[in-house]
């Protein structure tokens, strides 16, 4: 059984009281998921040690909003898988909309962070999904096939064992938009049929977030599709009592 991943991506936001108010929230409402459903915060990297102290004792997990491709080195700006694992990083999200549109990152560059992140002991969060426009052109499985793609060819599709999927259609991450939990599951159960030709056991086995205006609102009829396993949730995130609504839809659907 797949167990619910509710995590949340903070972006570039945050102060230092924000973060310790809303890290101190959602302590219990992770412990008390915790049985049913996992919770975590992907923070910006310059909160990462506070949120690892502010989070002791507790449940709640967290991870990064990305991470390099180097462990070390002239890489200025950068940071170290080896370095987020040393501040109790779970996991790393790698390939973000965001990313991939503003930092111009491509496939193969995701999949090297894939791998990075996988080789020094971080769970990678991969994003994908289609812009509007390939939206409608009914391009969203061409797309995502090729992200997937590039993550196979270069770690294998047993790294799926150790990783998580985030489908965020670019169209809906901000915008308020939310994919129809009937096309949101339909997505998620195509990328579960195109892992299943590489390997079916680890199809079945990996986790499936949806990404892309989830809210306290449309998380509970999201989470109750049968390939959707969780949330990556940016602008709910934010605000402990919606972030807290969401992770009791997910464990109402565990
Ligand atoms: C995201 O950026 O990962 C995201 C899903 O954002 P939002 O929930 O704000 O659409």
């Amino acid at each position: 059984m797949r167990k619910p991943l509710v995590m949340g991506n903070w972006k570039l936001n945050g102060t230092k009281e924000s973060v310790t108010a809303l890290v101190t929230a959602l302590k219990a409402p992770a412990d008390k998921a915790a049985p049913k459903a996992e919770v975590a915060v992907c923070a910006p990297a310059v909160f990462i040690g506070m949120v690892e102290q502010l989070a002791q004792g507790s449940q709640l997990q967290w991870g990064s909003e990305d991470c390099d491709i180097h462990t070390q080195g002239a890489y200025t700006g950068e940071n170290s898988p080896v370095m987020l694992r040393e501040f109790g990083c779970t996991y790393a999200i790698v390939g973000h909309s965001e990313r991939r549109d503003y930092h111009k990152e491509s496939n193969e560059y995701v999949a090297q962070k894939y791998q990075a992140a996988q080789a020094n002991g971080l769970i990678p969060v991969l994003c994908v999904g289609e812009s509007e426009a390939q939206f409608e052109a009914k391009q969203t499985m061409d797309v995502i096939r090729a992200e997937l793609k590039a993550v196979i060819d270069l770690c294998g599709i047993k790294s799926f064992e150790k990783a998580v999927i985030a489908y965020e259609p670019i169209w809906a991450i901000g915008t308020g938009k939310t994919a129809t939990p009937e096309i949101a599951q339909s997505v998620h159960q195509d990328i579960r049929a195109y892992l299943a030709q590489f390997d079916a056991e680890v199809a079945q086995g990996v986790r499936i977030l949806y990404g892309g205006s989830c809210n306290a609102k449309t998380a509970p009829d999201l989470f109750k599709q049968p390939d959707i396993d969780g949330g990556l949730v940016g602008g709910a995130s934010l605000k402990a009592p919606d972030f807290t609504a969401i992770i009791e839809a997910a464990v109402a659907n565990a």
